[in-house]
């Protein structure tokens, strides 16, 4: 299926490796050319180059998403883009009572004002163009809370508002936003958790990877080729019509009918 977006130029926010990655190369796939962004230059420039061989221009900007001066970056290297996705590192788990005001400021600062603030600045030229795509890589924690991952549970809760309100006050212009909602995926930051898991539950890491695995109603994580196909489509032309969602990629794991 062609999704019509040949010859568009996406930013795609934190895409070095895991579900950011997963996006560009869905979207280089189907022509997309690509501003790509992360903090390391290095697995940024070889990200950016397996995503040439998919014949579209990938730039690569090395900057931290979550600071005024990275967001600066980034948009001086692609202003207008036609696709935004949103997407930073997540927080760290804890416990409730681990977490004072700095510990929230930076949760706020990846997870809920990064995307907004990256948003806010180029709708008003996707609003100009009558298209545009904005995708905010957020959590399955905003459905149901993941107990260690309150800094999730909330900070990404404060985007979801806000998308739920701005999606319905863009879209007449021909302009989506919507949020894909990962579930256990099989990246990076997986691994940090089930090494998390593995201690606190004081097992082994392949035990607390087969706990976790157990608790999906597909018993498995998800692939990032998953995740970037979703958000691909949610980038379509066909998708116009979808906007303000919260679209789970869970395996089940979330366990509500709606
Ligand atoms: P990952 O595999 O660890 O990849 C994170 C990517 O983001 C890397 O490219 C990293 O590169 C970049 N990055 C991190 N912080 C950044 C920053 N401040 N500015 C720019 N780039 C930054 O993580 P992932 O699993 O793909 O997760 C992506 C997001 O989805 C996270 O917010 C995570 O919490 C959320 N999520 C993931 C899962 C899952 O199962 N994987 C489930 C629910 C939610 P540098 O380190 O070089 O910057």
């Amino acid at each position: 299926m062609d999704l019509g977006i040949r010859g568009k130029t996406a930013l795609v926010c934190a895409a070095s490796k895991g579900l950011g990655f997963g996006c560009a190369e869905a979207l280089a796939k189907e022509g997309v050319g690509l501003v790509i962004n992360a903090r390391s230059p290095e697995p940024l420039e070889a990200a950016a180059e397996r995503l040439r061989a998919h014949g579209v221009d990938v730039t690569a900007v090395a900057a931290d998403v979550t600071t005024e001066e990275g967001r600066a970056a980034l948009l001086a290297a692609c202003p207008a883009p036609d696709i935004l996705v949103n997407n930073a590192g997540g927080p760290p788990p804890g416990l409730w009572s681990d977490w004072g005001r700095e510990d929230w400021l930076k949760a706020v600062e990846a997870n809920m004002l990064a995307p907004i603030l990256l948003a806010t600045a180029v709708l008003p030229s996707m609003i100009d163009k009558g298209w545009g795509r904005v995708v905010n890589i957020t959590s399955q924690s905003v459905k149901g809370p993941i107990p260690q991952l309150g800094l999730s549970n909330g900070a990404r809760a404060g985007l979801t508002g806000f998308v739920a309100g701005t999606a319905r006050q863009v879209a007449r212009h021909g302009v989506t936003i919507n949020n894909l909602l990962p579930g256990s995926h099989a990246t990076d930051r997986i691994v940090a958790l089930d090494a998390a898991l593995a201690r606190e539950r004081n097992v082994s890491v392949e035990e607390a990877t087969a706990i976790r695995q157990s608790s999906i109603p597909a018993g498995r994580y998800g692939t990032i080729e998953e995740f970037g196909a979703a958000c691909a489509f949610l980038c379509s032309t066909f998708a116009g019509f979808i906007v303000g969602q919260n679209v789970l990629l869970d395996g089940g794991s979330v366990n509500v009918t709606l």
